[in-house]
C-alpha cells in the first residue's frame, strides 16, 4: 500500500551521521562498557518532590481527559514565568500546553506553514529540525552559521534565504553548539523577520541553562510578539524528559488555532503530568538551578582541561548541556574522529556532521556523566587528538 510522501520523506536519505551512536549502542548491548557522551539526557532523575506531586494527583483521580489547551493553573504558571523573565505581557490565553517541546515544534510549524512553503532553520541544528519541517509538508531550508563566529548567525546570511520563506526556526541557548545568541544577533534576526514578514519559531527549551551572558527571548524585541511562537519544555529545566510536557507561547489568535489542532491530534497532556509540572514551576528558579548545576560545574571543568592544550578548540559553551569541540587540527571529519575515539577508548561523542554541514570537523560532547568520569573522558579525548596530530607530522 502507498504511504504518503510526507511520512516516507521525513528523514532525508543518505548517511545521517548517527553511525557512531548506533555503534556505541551495539557495543553496550554486547557487554562492552562505553562512556556515553552522546545524548541530551540528565544523569539525575526527576526530583522526588515532583514525582510525589504526580502521585498525589494520579491517586487523587486526575487520570481522565484533561483540558486540551492545558489545565488553567499550569497555563497561568507558564505565562507568569515568561512574563517575569521577558517583561512581555503574557496571559494563559497565550499558552498551549503540549506533550513536550518536540510536539510543540511540529504544531508551531503546522500552524504557520502551508504545503510547499519554505521554512528556514539554522545549521548546525537540533537533529529533528529538517525532518519535522518535511513532516508538516514544508521545505526545509538550512542557513549555515560559521565556526569562526562561534556559530552566532549573521543576519545577512539569513536574509539571503528569506525572500519567499514563511518561517525561521532558531534555538538559543543552542543545541548542539552551546552558543547563546547575543542581543545584536537577535536584533538582526528580528529585522530580517520583519522585513520579510516571517514567523519566528524560537526554541527556548534550554532557557534555564545559561553559563555566560543572558538568555534573551526574541519575543521581547520590538514588534516581535505578534510574529513569534516560543517553544518551551519541562524536559531540560526540570529533568522531566520522560514526562512529555512543554508549551507554545504566542499571539492569542495563533494559540486558539493551535488548540484546535491539539483537539484533533494529541487531545492534550495527562492531568497528573500537568499537575506535577505546575508543582515544579511553583518551586521557582531554585529547583531549575539545582537541575542545571551539574552542567554548570562540568563546563568549568572542561574549560580548565581544554585550557591546558592547543589541539582541541572549544566553542565558548555559553549555555545548554553540550560542548562543541573543534577538531579540525586533526584533519579528520567529526565522524572519522568520533569513530576512531570509540574504537580506541570506548568513548562515544556525536560527530558535528550529524547536526549539519556547518559543524563539520567538530564533535558534540554531552556533559551528562559524573564529574570524575567526565573529566577523565575529556582528558583522554584531548590526548587522543594530540596523538593523531603528532602522528601526522
Ligand atoms: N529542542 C531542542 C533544541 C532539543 O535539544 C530538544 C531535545 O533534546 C527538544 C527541542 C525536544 O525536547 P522535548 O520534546 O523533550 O521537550
Amino acid at each position: 500500500m502507498h504511504l504518503s510522501d510526507r511520512i516516507t520523506h521525513i528523514t532525508g536519505g543518505g548517511s545521517d551521521g548517527w553511525d557512531v551512536f548506533y555503534k556505541a549502542r551495539r557495543m553496550i548491548e554486547d557487554g562492552i562498557p562505553v562512556v556515553e557522551l552522546t545524548i541530551g539526557e540528565h544523569d539525575i532523575r526527576t526530583d522526588a518532590s515532583i514525582l510525589e506531586a504526580m502521585d498525589v494527583s494520579a491517586m487523587g483521580g486526575h487520570t481522565g481527559y484533561a483540558m486540551v489547551p492545558g489545565i488553567l493553573p499550569l497555563r497561568k504558571a507558564v505565562a507568569e514565568r515568561i512574563e517575569k523573565t521577558t517583561g512581555v505581557p503574557t496571559t494563559y490565553e497565550n499558552v498551549l500546553i503540549t506533550p513536550g517541546g518536540q510536539a510543540a515544534l511540529f504544531a508551531a510549524h503546522t500552524a504557520v506553514c502551508d504545503h510547499g512553503d519554505k521554512a528556514i532553520y539554522l545549521d548546525p541544528y537540533y537533529a529533528t529540525y529538517p525532518g519535522l519541517i518535511r513532516g508538516v509538508g514544508a521545505i526545509p531550508v538550512p542557513v549555515q552559521t560559521r565556526a569562526e563566529d562561534a556559530f552566532q548567525p549573521r543576519a545577512e546570511d539569513i536574509a539571503a534565504h528569506a525572500q519567499g520563506a514563511t518561517s525561521l526556526l532558531i534555538n538559543t541557548p543552542n543545541n548542539p553548539t552551546g552558543t547563546v545568541y547575543s542581543r545584536e544577533t537577535l536584533d538582526g534576526i528580528a529585522d530580517v523577520c520583519k522585513q520579510n514578514d516571517l514567523w519566528l519559531i524560537s526554541d527556548e527549551v534550554y532557557d534555564s541553562q545559561v553559563w555566560q551572558g543572558a538568555h534573551i527571548s526574541p519575543r521581547a524585541l520590538p514588534d516581535m510578539a505578534e510574529r513569534t511562537l516560543v517553544i518551551g519544555s519541562m524536559s531540560k529545566s526540570h529533568a522531566m524528559t520522560g514526562s512529555r510536557v512543554g508549551w507554545i507561547v504566542g499571539p492569542k489568535d495563533a494559540i486558539d488555532h493551535l488548540i484546535n489542532l491539539a483537539t484533533h491530534t494529541t487531545y492534550g497532556v495527562a492531568g497528573f503530568i500537568q499537575d506535577a509540572a505546575h508543582f515544579a514551576l511553583a518551586q521557582g528558579p531554585e529547583l531549575e538551578e539545582q537541575v542545571s548545576a551539574p552542567f554548570r560545574r562540568r563546563r568549568v571543568l572542561a574549560q580548565e582541561i581544554l585550557a591546558g592544550q592547543n589541539t582541541v578548540g572549544l566553542i565558548p559553551a555559553q549555555g545548554a548541556m553540550y560542548l562543541m569541540l573543534d577538531l579540525r587540527a586533526t584533519r579528520l571529519s567529526g565522524e572519522e574522529f568520533a569513530l576512531k575515539l570509540l574504537d580506541a577508548h570506548h568513548i562515544a561523542v556525536m560527530p558535528g556532521e550529524s547536526f549539519g554541514a556547518a559543524a563539520a570537523g567538530h564533535v558534540r560532547v554531552a556533559m551528562t556523566i559524573d564529574d570524575d568520569r567526565f573529566a577523565h573522558a575529556l582528558k583522554t579525548l584531548c590526548a587522543f587528538a594530540d596523538g593523531l596530530v603528532n602522528a601526522a607530522k
